[in-house]
């Protein structure tokens, strides 16, 4: 294991804490994942590209990553929207969930070890709200819902920094006392106690499910705290999302989740800033959004909007504008440019500049000056080619910026001559050779496949 002291900024802590795992032999992350009512923002993707970057770099520091992203796929937002588009629940977020995963995956986002879709895990959710019920933290109230009982758990504002006005030090954040919040969303000016359980409501149509708490639904926050100690236990190492999820949703997992096993949930919050477009937050309902569709659409390859988010750091604000990833697409494309120019051969990695650009990520994942120790690896005339190769695919296991798929795409020059004779064969209908260098290909660890007048070939 590194030696070397990783740092990351805990929003618990409002510091950053030098970072020891629970358990050394796996760390345990969880990710807020999208709500699928609608295809997600470039703003979402800065939450789960900032997500990914961290595992990528916890896996090159060499730690095993056991990592659960769930799929919100029951809240007030997807039951609305599939009911305007009269579809079934499960037919109108399967189709969103679709679609999330075909833009991670061109966003050189890897999956999770898991991900985990909320309507899966109803069950865990019942016996989590019936214990809090059992401890008298939650309440059912006169319309059925159960409530948790904000006043009764004692750490309640930890993490979003809230003082209840009971609590000694009084702030100006009073909670009404009595009132409850039905909804999964609201500021802190409306800390009220939040719904676990939310009774049938004839707006939620056929979107129901009937057990010991009565006929409903659960709210979006025990969604989260079940799937998380379901499948990574009582407590973890790592939990990410966006700021705006500070409050309320994270402040109500830990009072859920920790009201139930009274040992700290998570050892580690993080949280990335957000992405503004006109100096506002990109946000569905501003209306100033933009998705992959619209960049993919304007000729842009989305992976420049990845290394665009990593020229900031995680914690600072940016502001989307399109000259500005046309701008990081260029130099991306400069990059990739200069990476082809390397040639074929693959050297040793570079230690000394390996350590720089580690030395950076592990101050709380700088990824703005680790990219500078790429360009200044690329411009160093005094590595030698192969060994530039080598440590830009090495600094690219954290980056993700793609530079191993050009390298799966370049096919020696060997390869092709091979391909070309055979070519040549097969038009001369010579099938006999031809399949000797078929196989000829094949041990060399490509593989041809014919069309009627070419070929194409790939790695295996
Ligand atoms: P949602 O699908 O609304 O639950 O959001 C998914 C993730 O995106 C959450 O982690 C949010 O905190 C994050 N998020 C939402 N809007 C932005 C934004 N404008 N910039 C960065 N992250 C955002
Ligand atoms: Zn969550």
């Amino acid at each position: 294991m590194n030696s070397n002291k990783i740092q990351l900024y805990n929003t618990l802590s409002r510091q950053k804490e030098e970072f020891v795992p629970i358990n050394s032999s796996e760390v345990l992350m969880y990710t807020c994942g999208p709500t699928v009512y609608n295809y997600a923002h470039i703003g979402n993707y800065r939450a789960y590209i900032f997500a990914d970057t961290l595992k990528k770099f916890l896996e090159y520091e060499g730690f095993n990553i056991k990592h659960v992203m769930n799929i919100t796929d029951i809240d007030d937002k997807t039951i609305r929207d599939s009911q305007k588009e009269n579809k079934s629940l499960k037919e109108f977020t399967e189709f969103y969930t679709e679609e999330f995963m075909k833009d991670i995956k061109s966003l050189n986002i890897s999956n999770p070890t898991k991900f985990t879709k909320a309507t899966d895990y109803v069950d865990d959710m019942v016996l989590l709200i019936k214990k809090l019920m059992e401890k008298g933290i939650a309440y059912k109230s006169s319309d059925g819902s159960i409530y948790f009982d904000i006043k009764k758990f004692k750490n309640y504002g930890k993490l979003s920094r809230l003082v209840l006005d009971d609590q000694k030090e009084t702030t100006s954040l009073t909670p009404q006392k009595y009132s409850r919040i039905k909804s999964d969303e609201y500021d802190k000016e409306n800390l009220q106690d939040f719904a676990l359980w939310k009774a049938y409501d004839e707006k939620d149509g056929n979107v129901f499910w009937k057990n010991e708490l009565g006929k409903g639904r659960p709210g979006w926050h025990i969604e989260c705290s079940a799937m998380s100690i379901k499948n990574l236990g009582e407590q973890i190492d790592i939990h990410t999302g966006g700021v705006d999820n500070i409050f309320p949703h994270h402040e109500n997992e830990i009072a859920q989740s920790e009201g139930v096993t009274e040992k700290q949930f998570v050892k580690y919050w993080m949280h990335n800033e957000w992405v503004l477009v006109d100096q506002k937050k990109m946000a569905k309902s501003f209306n100033n959004f933009f998705t992959l569709r619209d960049i993919i659409k304007s000729g842009i390859n989305p992976v420049a909007y990845r290394f665009w988010l990593l020229m900031a750091n995680y914690r600072t604000r940016v502001n989307f504008v399109w000259e500005a990833l046309e701008g990081a697409e260029i130099a991306l494309k400069r990059l990739y440019g200069l990476y082809a120019e390397l040639g074929e051969a693959v050297g040793n990695v570079n230690e000394e500049y390996k350590d720089r650009f580690k030395k950076y990520l592990e101050d709380d994942l700088d990824t703005p000056r680790a990219l500078t120790v790429l360009w200044d690896l690329i411009k160093d005339e005094k590595i030698s080619p192969a060994d530039k190769k080598a440590t830009v695919l090495d600094f690219d296991k954290v980056l993700g910026l793609g530079f191993d798929i050009l390298q799966k795409d370049i096919i020696p020059k060997e390869i092709i001559k091979i391909a070309e004779e055979r070519k040549l064969a097969r038009k001369n209908k010579d099938f006999k050779k031809s399949d000797e260098l078929r196989a000829k290909i094949n041990s060399l660890g490509y593989e041809v496949k014919d069309s009627e007048n070419s070929y194409k070939i790939n790695k295996i």
